[in-house]
């Protein structure tokens, strides 16, 4: 039957033998006589690709899982791969059932049993914290919750252990001799063991190598293969393949280290630089001065933020006294470059005039009658005259320079104490270094958002110094000034870096102690007190012993700033009440 390869001839053929044969004309029909004719087998349906698509857009992505089901069945579209695509989703669908169907209520009656279990070193509050931050800090998904969740009970677990072992230890002498743990508890462990192992990789791990993709794509790829690992050969081809990328992940740490002391080293340079530019200016100088100093402590966001706000800070105070200081010399340039165009003038002028006079002299030798000389004076008069009036304007000129000039001294002078003023809308304390009220505001609703969001607890101590006005009149109001300079030098050495400290007023400090109890908040203030004690204020050579008293407190959900401070202050004043030189907490 197969006359031809021509598809056109086959055609026609086809369509022959349908109406020979009396086949009814359908598009089925058509095509089987048609594959027969052309001794072809039939074409299996095109692959939906479009489709798929279109279902894969839509498919969930915020799980490693879902997004690795995703990425599996776009490639399994791309290639047209339908087989591939059936496997991926019958495998993840499977998986799905299995943790669903096994875990969950396992974990919920662990869960139980550990809240009610008594564990080393674990208040049952402590539990209940912990839990209610992990159920807060997982979102909506579902598979986060129980990774957490697991490793939760995991930690309480091995403290539960370990006082299991201890208490064997106790009993048998010969601890070796303990029977290691059963294998069927073994074999519950590790599907989470490799679960997480998993998850460390794919999002811990991969996520934050955005900027080296191949090691990423490593990340993801040992994370494949310790999900599908099951042989002792994979596990261990699993183990080289790890202890390679932890070796690539090691020299990409140092190359980042060092690539952070490059721009640490950078920024100092230009830190160091802008000392040499700036203007004799003090108040520049100590602020260049106390972010150097940052930058030279340990990095945390907190001291990166705080090196940012200062710096600009310094330039927005530069700028504006270049720009004043360059339009004034300008002005005070123009002004004598004018007088000196004159001064040439008027020396022209008087070079002219000499010119004259030894002309007028020369026709005065030279006359014969009286005439003559009457001339001969009319002109010496006459020029005398001018060279009388140029050097009297001058003079005038002279004066109106020198005039302008001090008007624009007086406008220097002026443009740089409103810079001064311009300072109470900075942040910071001109004459501590630490924040001032405006940046204590700033970093009180920072802080307070942060505990509200992580439900963790933030205390806020108010100190006051104790008979301050004493010192100021015995000693005098610039001892005093430094004596405030050296507390809070010691405040911000003392406490932790991630505290806040702040000058709230004269010779008051309030500092903000995140993840802080109310308890380790007066005990800090209490160690405060004490390194006063050891680092005294020298004046003259002389030992100066500062004391202060203190109010700490905890901020509730209820609290903004005012009434957190001003349950501080209340405790402050008692503590003042009760002798002054200590900490009251309520
Ligand atoms: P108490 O122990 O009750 O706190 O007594 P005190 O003397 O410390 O408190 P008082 O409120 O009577 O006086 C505070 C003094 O602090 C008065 C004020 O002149 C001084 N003071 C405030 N700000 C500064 C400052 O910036 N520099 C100096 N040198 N003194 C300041
Ligand atoms: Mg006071
Ligand atoms: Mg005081």
């Amino acid at each position: 039957m197969n006359t031809s390869n021509k598809p056109f001839e086959i055609a026609r053929e086809t369509l022959r033998q349908l109406v020979a044969r009396r086949v009814p004309p359908t598009p089925d029909n058509y095509l089987a006589l048609y594959h027969q004719i052309a001794g072809t087998a039939p074409q299996s349906e095109a692959f939906p690709g479009k489709w798929l698509r279109s279902l894969n857009s839509g498919l969930p992505r915020s799980s490693p899982d879902q997004l690795r089901l995703a990425r599996q069945l776009e490639e399994a579209v791309k290639d047209a791969d339908w087989d591939g695509y059936k496997a991926h989703l019958l495998e993840f669908i499977t998986a799905l059932a299995e943790t669903q169907k096994l875990q969950w209520a396992e974990l919920i009656g662990d869960l139980f049993k550990r809240l009610e279990t008594r564990h080393h070193g674990l208040t049952a509050a402590r539990k209940r914290e912990a839990l209610e931050h992990v159920l807060s800090g997982s979102g909506s998904n579902p598979e986060t919750l129980y990774n957490r969740l697991t490793g939760l009970l995991r930690a309480w677990g091995q403290g539960r252990e370990d006082e299991a072992a201890a208490e064997e230890e106790e009993q048998t002498p010969a601890a070796s001799a303990a029977p290691p743990p059963s294998a069927a508890a073994r074999d519950n462990l590790l599907p989470q063991l490799r679960q997480l192992f998993a998850f460390t990789l794919e999002t811990a791990i991969a996520t934050q190598l955005v900027e080296s993709p191949e090691l990423s794509s490593a990340a993801k790829a040992l994370a494949n293969d310790i999900r599908s690992a099951r042989s002792n050969l994979q596990l261990e081809d699993f183990l080289a393949r790890l202890k390679r990328f932890a070796f690539k992940l090691e020299l990409l740490a140092e190359d980042r280290a060092e690539l952070r002391a490059s721009l640490l080293g950078l920024l100092r340079l230009l830190v160091d630089n802008m000392t040499e530019l700036v203007v004799d200016d003090r108040w520049l100088h100590g602020q260049i001065e106390v972010v150097r100093d940052l930058i030279g402590k340990p990095l945390s966001q907190r001291t990166i933020d705080e090196a940012e706000q200062r710096l600009k800070e310094v330039l927005f105070k530069q700028s504006q006294l270049k720009t004043s200081l360059l339009d004034a010399r300008d002005a005070i340039k123009q002004m004598l470059a004018g007088f000196v165009d004159h001064l040439a003038d008027f020396a022209d002028a008087t070079s002219d005039y000499h010119d004259k006079i030894d002309a007028c002299a020369a026709r005065i030798s030279a006359a014969e009658d009286i005439t003559a000389l009457e001339n001969v004076l009319d002109d010496v008069m006459r020029e005398t005259r001018i060279i009388q009036l140029n050097a009297l304007r001058s003079r005038d000129e002279l004066r109106a320079t020198q005039r302008r000039v001090e008007e624009s001294e007086a406008r220097i002078r002026q443009l740089e104490k409103e810079l001064e003023a311009t300072s109470d809308l900075v942040r910071y304390d001109q004459l501590s270094g630490v924040l001032n009220r405006r940046g204590l505001e700033e970093m009180f609703t920072k802080e307070a958002a942060r505990a509200a969001r992580r439900q963790a607890p933030l205390c806020v101590a108010l100190l006051d110094i104790d008979n301050f006005k004493q010192l100021n009149d015995a000693m005098g109001h610039d001892a005093g000034d430094q004596a405030l300079i050296h507390l809070a030098r010691l405040c911000r050495d003392t406490m932790r870096p991630q505290d806040t400290v702040a000058r709230y007023g004269g010779e008051e400090f309030v500092i903000l102690l995140p993840d802080t109890r109310l308890a380790d908040g007066a005990t800090a203030l209490r160690r405060l007190q004490r390194e006063l004690t050891k680092k005294f204020f020298m004046h003259n050579n002389d030992k100066v012993l500062i004391t202060f008293s203190a109010g700490v407190t905890e901020l509730t959900a209820a609290d903004d700033q005012a009434s957190a401070v001003k349950r501080a202050d209340g405790a402050m004043y008692q503590a003042k009440e009760a002798g002054k030189n200590r900490v009251v907490s309520v």
